[in-house]
Order: C-alpha cells, then structure tokens, then sequence
C-alpha cells in the first residue's frame, strides 16, 4: 500500500491546467439541468416534487433538478439500510477500503470535471473547485487506510492462561447530513467514513447542492459499492431530516452545518422514540467565529495577507473562515490600511473566469442575511472595504472590511457565513487572546507573531480546535490538520484524523480462557 500524501493542487497558470478545465466544463454542460432520482438500495425512484439547484453566479441557470424524498421514502430507505447493514457489517473491512480507493481514482480521473461542477454548483472559483476536489479524494485515501490500521482493533494485555481482544465493530444506520459549503469533500468524506467502518447510510446532502452528491453516488457504485450500503435521499430538513433523527433504528448521526441545526438535532437524538434499544451517537460539525491575532512583532504584510485570504476565500463561507482580526495597538493602522489595499484589489466574478477571487454567495437567503449584517456593521465600526452587494444575476457581495469594532459588537460575535471581516485593536497580546477566546466558538484561528513566548502562550490558551502560526486560517488538510472545533463549534471530531473512524464505530471486549 502507498504511503497516504495528499492530493496535489492544479496549477492554473499552466495552459494544460485551464484546457483540462474547459474540458471538465464541457462535460458538465452535457448533463446541465437534467433531472435526477433518489437512489434507494440501488433503486432508482423519481418523485413528483423536486429540489432545483441553481447556479449562484447566475441564479437563472438551472444544474439540475433531483427528487425530493418524502416520510413513506425515507422510511423506506431506513427499511432497507437496516436490513443491508446486516451483510454489510460482515464485508471485510480490506473490501470495504478498496471501494473507497477505487472510487479516490475514479475521482482523480473525473477531477476537472467535479471542479467545473462545483464551480457551477457552489459558485467555486476554480482555484477553490480544485482545493475541494482534493478534499474528497483525500478522505477517501485516508480513511481507507485508517480501516486497514483499525481493522484487528487494539493490544491489549492478557494474564497468562487468558486471551483478551479488543475490537472495533460497526454501529448500524448512519444520517448523514452534509453541507453546502464543502458539497463534494464534506459529503464524500462524512459519507465514507461511516460506510467504510461497516454502517450504512441514508445520505441527505444540503438542498442547494445535491447534483455533485448525485454524481458521488455513481462513483460509489462503479467503485464497486453493493446496493443499499449508502443511499441517496434529498430532501427537505424539517420533513425527512427530523424524522430520520427520530428515528428508533438511527444508530448514528453525521451532521455538517449551523449552530442552530446542530443543537437541534442533539437534543432530538437524545429523546428515547418507541422500539429504541440504543442512545444514539451525534457527530456534529457546526460555525465558527474565527480569529486570526496580529502580534506587535509580527511580519505585517503576511498578517494582512493571511486575514484576506481567509476571510474572502470562498467569499468567507468556509467554517473556518477570519471573520475577527484582532490586532495588537502598535501596529494596528498598517495591517488595517494594507487589508483594505488588498481587498480593494480583489474582483467578485463569475467563477469560470480564472482571474476572480470572490465567489458570490450561495442563495438568496444567505445574500440578504449577509447584507443585513452589512448594515449591522455600518452601525458598528467603520467601513473601511466594501459595503456592497448586486443581485441582479448572481449573489454576489463586495469582500467587506470594517474596522475599530468593539469585541462585543454583534458582527463581532455573529456568525455572517459572507465576505465580511470585522477588527478590533487591542493594548497587547494577552487582551488579544482575551477577546479571540469571547465567543462561544472554538473552531480556528490563527497567530501572527514572531515571538516565541507568544506563540506558546497562544498554544496553551486560545481555546480554538485548529489553531494556525503564522499562516491563515482556513485550508486544513486531511491527514495533515485534522479539523474540528470546541464550544459552539461542534464535538470536536476531528475529520480528516486519526480519531474520526473510531466515532463511527463502537469497541467489543472479548476475553477466554485458554
Ligand atoms: N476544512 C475546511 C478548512 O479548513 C473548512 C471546512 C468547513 O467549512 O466546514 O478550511
């Protein structure tokens, strides 16, 4: 078996790089807005209601239309995701792993086109597109290997005359609900991983972008994935999303989203339903209200560099985005004045032109909830970048800096999920990570500095489940930095780590007497 590595990023400035591009957008103009069915044990099942998923740069243009599962549906999916777990669970895990690298090099062929779709799907510029694209195949190489290692469980000790063993065994059905943000490597990788460790799944990806979630179900199944092992169920969070919750025979629960959701369904799941034999076990990946600290003796120009990437990239709809800058007196009128340079330079543009750095905002709704906090903002601190935002084709919102911010201002507090970064200046570096530390997330943040003592006092008491020197704060990578965050942010289940397998799996003591 090779070494896992991650998945190497494409160089857009070569001419090969922007041709196998083109050609991934024409094949996804090949199946643009066609209709797409559930997919339940294999079945293929076409509903009357359907999900329509539009581009977000241009909110006319149609992806695709994939049916919309009703309650007799997802109890149907149940049905048959409990009776497949029965065969599934017995798969030897080796088998179970090979699906998962046999669907990584399916991927791997497919890339620009799943990077073309994501740009039309999500609004991902192609740099963006690219970076997820990597995500998903690296969840798959990862967690396949990390079954091969957890497969004959852990050592333990035995006295003489007794042979103890500690297994690891699969749990039952899985909901996995995925977000939009990382439609391809978020879904792939939440998916996988319960499917890899023997569950199977009823997935339910986000309503804004279930066509790439389509197209993943159709390299799971080239890939060798029996029928039923993980099956395909849009739909609509209030109707099936609730009722998959409640559910007696949910073993397991994968959630990716909001704050608000999130809580909802921990408190759901812990409500015993008639027939439960079980308490269900929640993964949950929700916000963050991320920080990034600039010291006094730090490298400037990388500290502005860094709060504008990780703010405006993706157009700041990443969990992990810098929506906080927190910055240190001394030296807090450069790195405002060298943000503002930088984003003033940046362009909001249709994702299929490479030189746009901006991508619009997912929908409708997020468009007018990230304009209100914009005003919110205005009546807060000073506007210093931005401010704007233009409906009229796609959603897109100007990259947004306000400056001089009180800590507890809302914008400060809030998740915007946008474009939108807010500063604060601060005396020294304790007050800092005073503030970094006053919301109630805990999912990123980052560091800029170049004293060692700060950076260790960082370490120990910025209470964020990603923390980051020197560099931005979005960007994890399977593998390498595991990712999950504390507080509000979830239950720090770190995706993409050594710990995440074992979440989807439950340990078997077994002991004889030789
Ligand atoms: N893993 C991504 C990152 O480090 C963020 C994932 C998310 O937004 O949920 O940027």
């Amino acid at each position: 078996m090779i070494p896992y590595k991650h998945e190497a990023f494409t160089d857009f400035t070569l001419e090969e790089n922007k041709k196998a591009i083109q050609e991934g957008y024409k094949t996804v103009a090949g199946y643009m807005g066609q209709d797409y069915p559930l997919i339940i044990g294999g079945d293929r099942i076409i509903t009357e209601e359907k999900i329509v998923s539009y581009n977000p740069a241009n909110k006319t243009e149609v992806v695709g239309s994939v049916s919309k599962a009703t309650h007799e549906l997802a109890a149907k999916a149940m049905e048959i995701a409990d009776v497949t777990f029965n065969t599934w669970k017995k798969v030897k895990p080796e088998i179970r792993a090979d699906v998962l690298f046999k669907a990584a090099a399916i991927m791997r062929r497919r890339k620009f086109e799943f990077s073309a779709l994501l740009s039309k799907e999500a609004g991902k510029t192609w740099i963006e597109a690219d970076v997820e694209a990597a995500e998903a195949i690296d969840f798959l190489e990862y967690y396949g290997r990390q079954m091969l290692q957890l497969k004959d469980g852990k050592p333990m000790e035995s006295r003489p005359g007794e042979y103890n063993r500690y297994d690891y065994i699969p749990m039952g059905v899985a909901v996995v609900i995925s977000p939009w943000n990382f439609p391809f490597a978020i879904m792939a990788g939440t998916a996988v991983a319960a499917m890899v460790t023997g569950n199977t799944v009823l997935l339910k990806p986000a309503s804004t972008t279930p066509v790439v979630a389509y197209k993943f179900m159709e390299v799971l199944e080239e890939a060798g994935m029996p029928a039923g092992v993980v099956n395909f169920i849009p739909g609509s969070g209030s109707e099936i999303g609730d009722f998959l919750v409640d559910h007696p025979r949910t073993r397991l629960i994968s959630f990716t989203g909001s704050r608000d959701v999130g809580l909802r369904i921990f408190e759901r799941s812990s409500k015993l339903n008639e027939g439960q034999i079980w308490i269900k076990r929640v993964i949950s990946e929700m916000g963050g209200k991320n920080t990034i600290v600039v010291d006094k003796e730090a490298d400037l120009e990388l500290a502005a560099q860094s709060i504008v990437k990780s703010a405006f990239g993706f157009g700041g709809q990443k969990c992990s985005a810098c929506s906080r800058a927190v910055i240190v007196e001394d030296v807090y009128e450069q790195v405002v004045n060298r943000v503002e340079v930088l984003t003033k330079a940046l362009s909001v543009g249709v994702p299929d032109k490479d030189k746009h750095f901006v991508s619009p905002v997912i929908d409708a709704a997020a468009f007018k909830k990230v304009m209100s906090y914009i005003e919110i903002g205005k009546g807060e601190g000073r506007l210093v970048a931005g401010g704007t935002g233009d409906d009229s084709k796609g959603f897109f919102i100007q990259p947004t800096v306000f400056a001089d911010v009180d800590p507890q201002a809302r914008i400060m507090q809030e998740e915007i999920f946008g474009p939108v970064v807010a500063m604060t200046k601060v005396k020294d570096f304790d007050q800092a990570i005073k503030i970094a530390n006053n919301t109630e997330y805990g999912l990123t943040g980052a560091v800029i500095t170049n004293n060692r003592m700060n950076q260790e006092k960082a370490r120990e008491d910025f209470h964020v489940g990603n923390l980051y020197f020197n560099r931005g704060c979005t960007g994890a990578i399977v593998g390498y930095q595991s990712f999950g965050g504390f507080n509000m942010s979830g239950t720090d289940s770190k995706a993409g780590g050594p710990d995440y397998l074992t979440l989807h799996l439950q340990a078997k003591t077994t002991s004889e007497m030789l």
